[in-house]
């Protein structure tokens, strides 16, 4: 298949894509979160090829994304008070919520479950692209399974070319980690997936909110995970990564006395200067998670073009969207997590 490369400011790109989506092929489009492989959500058939695209397992379920918060009704069972809430607080923004889906879910979307993850996205692109196909878009992240997220078209291109109908570039995006997932399908809201909304804000709207300990904990086979995608392996770069937690001077002194020679160094900007002789990727000041998040995958991305045998990466405290951040690299590590 030959991949094309879209450009929402070419005229009739837009249309381009969307006919696409509407003609069942599968497009990846970018987001404020990551970019997207997106398809025709009501449609199980088109929604098949995303899994056959990104090698993803079948019992990990999609989140449907909608260009106007009227389309929700249609996609689940009821919408209840504290998603209404949410949805005023947080949407078009970096969060999923699920609830109970509405009968016209094809299985291949919600994996199997009977609740249905649901994103209004605030990129221009995105929600354009959604209007222009006519119908919700189901989409995970435009990444080949286990492999880093993909926030650049180019990323897009470097693991679907061949594979997909076409990418629309859109520019980097903007948070740079997936949405946060909160199930209101349940007795009490529970954070599933750390992301761009924290869990600070969720608080302020909902009250307590549970975390699932799978955001900071390993979860074995034999254990049963509220979403299937916890469990397995996410993010990674082909080298093994530490995730090096605590204090930043601290993890940084404690990188610099462990490297071996072919290892790379993941590092907030100050202490970039600790590791010559190394490759280095800075993903932002230590006290700041938002320029870390917007920089994460490409700097795990990064490593695979080079021949480190390892990486060391710096992990910011779960304050935030640091809790994202850190999430993202302790899956990357496997959560091989070093405490400082
Ligand atoms: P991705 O965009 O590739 O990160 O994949 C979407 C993620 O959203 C999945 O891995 C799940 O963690 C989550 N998700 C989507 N739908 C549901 C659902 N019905 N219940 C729980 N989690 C979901
Ligand atoms: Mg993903």
């Amino acid at each position: 298949m030959n991949t094309l490369l879209l450009h929402p400011d070419t005229p009739g790109d837009i249309e381009r894509a969307g006919a696409l989506l509407a003609a069942g092929q599968v497009v990846g489009i970018p987001t404020e979160t990551v970019y997207g492989l997106g398809a025709n959500a009501l449609d199980g058939a088109a929604v098949k090829q995303i899994f056959a695209a990104k090698g993803r397992p079948a019992d990990n379920p999609l989140i449907v994304h909608i260009a106007d918060f009227s389309q929700i009704f249609d996609l689940v069972a009821a919408v209840p008070d504290a998603a209404r809430r949410l949805a005023d607080a947080y949407w078009p923004g970096p969060l999923t919520i699920i609830l109970p889906k509405a009968a016209c879910i094809p299985d291949e979307v919600s994996a199997g479950l009977e609740t249905v993850g649901i994103r209004l996205p605030s990129h221009p692109v995105a929600r354009a692209v959604i209007r222009a196909a006519g119908v919700p878009i189901a989409a995970p992240s435009a990444n080949t399974s286990g492999r880093p997220s993909t926030t650049t078209a180019a990323h897009v291109m470097e693991d679907m070319n061949g594979k997909i109908a076409a990418v629309l570039d859109g520019g980097a995006c903007q948070v740079g980690v997936e949405s946060t997932v909160v199930s209101l399908a349940g007795e009490q809201p529970r954070l599933l997936r750390p992301g761009g909304i924290s869990l600070e804000q969720l608080e302020a709207v909902l009250g307590p909110v549970a975390v699932d300990r799978a955001i900071s904990q390993p979860i074995g086979d034999d254990v049963r995970v509220s979403a299937p995608g916890m469990k397995y392996r996410h993010y990674a770069p082909h080298a093994p990564v530490t995730a090096v937690c605590g204090d930043p001077a601290k993890g940084a002194a404690y990188i610099a006395s462990h490297l071996t020679a072919q290892a790379g160094v993941i590092c907030f900007d100050e202490f970039a200067g600790q590791f010559d002789g190394h490759i280095v990727r800075t993903i932002g000041r230590a006290d700041d998670p938002a320029a870390q998040a917007h920089a994460i995958f490409d700097a795990l991305r990064a490593f695979d073009d080079t021949d480190v045998t390892a990486i060391f990466a710096q992990c910011p405290d779960d304050s935030g969207i640091g809790l994202a951040v850190a999430n993202r690299l302790k899956k990357a590590a496997g959560f091989h997590v070093i405490e400082v």
